[in-house]
């Protein structure tokens, strides 16, 4: 086993899904769509409880978009190490479930707190006020992504008031 690739793979992998997720989907939905800030900004999160409960299927091709930007990858990075992209989304998915720990008591251990920071990996803190203001803390896995992302959902707020004002 290629631990250089593996592990490559696997960093990739949440790098550009990261990327793409946050540039191409969710500072987008933010400013020109509709399910993400309805669903999974509310406490229940489902985009399939919400399609059936509202019988809405069309919510469901949001919660398939919220992940594809991570599996558009998987083609390419499959070459470099298919266990590698196995990994990646282990992690991805294990990632999704933490940094969704919203309750009261929950709080990361200190030790945890000071290995995402030096990483700039988002805590559970950390993405607690991303869904409680909408407009912060944005970057889902990598903290790094928050400022420039802040940056583009103005520049999308501005295209989309500019294109209403024609
Ligand atoms: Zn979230
Ligand atoms: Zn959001």
């Amino acid at each position: 086993m290629n631990w250089l690739r593996l592990f490559g793979a696997a960093g990739l992998l949440l790098l550009l899904g990261d990327f793409v997720a946050t540039f191409g989907y969710h500072v987008p939905e933010h400013v020109f769509g509709k399910f993400h800030s309805i669903v999974h900004h509310s406490p229940k999160r489902s985009f399939v409880r919400y399609a059936i409960k509202n019988r809405q299927p069309i919510a469901l091709i949001d919660g398939f978009l919220s992940a594809f930007p991570y599996l558009m990858f998987i083609p390419i990075l499959w070459k470099l190490s298919p266990w590698g992209v196995g990994l990646g989304l282990l992690l991805a998915e294990l990632h999704v479930l933490w940094r969704h720990q919203f309750s009261l008591t929950y709080r990361t251990p200190y030790w945890l707190q000071k290995i995402c920071k030096a990483l700039y990996i988002t805590t559970p803190e950390r993405h607690w006020i991303h869904h409680r203001y909408a407009n912060k803390a944005f970057g889902d896995i990598f903290a790094f992504y928050g400022k420039p992302a802040e940056w583009w959902l103005k520049q999308l707020r501005l295209l989309k008031r500019r294109s209403q004002l024609q």
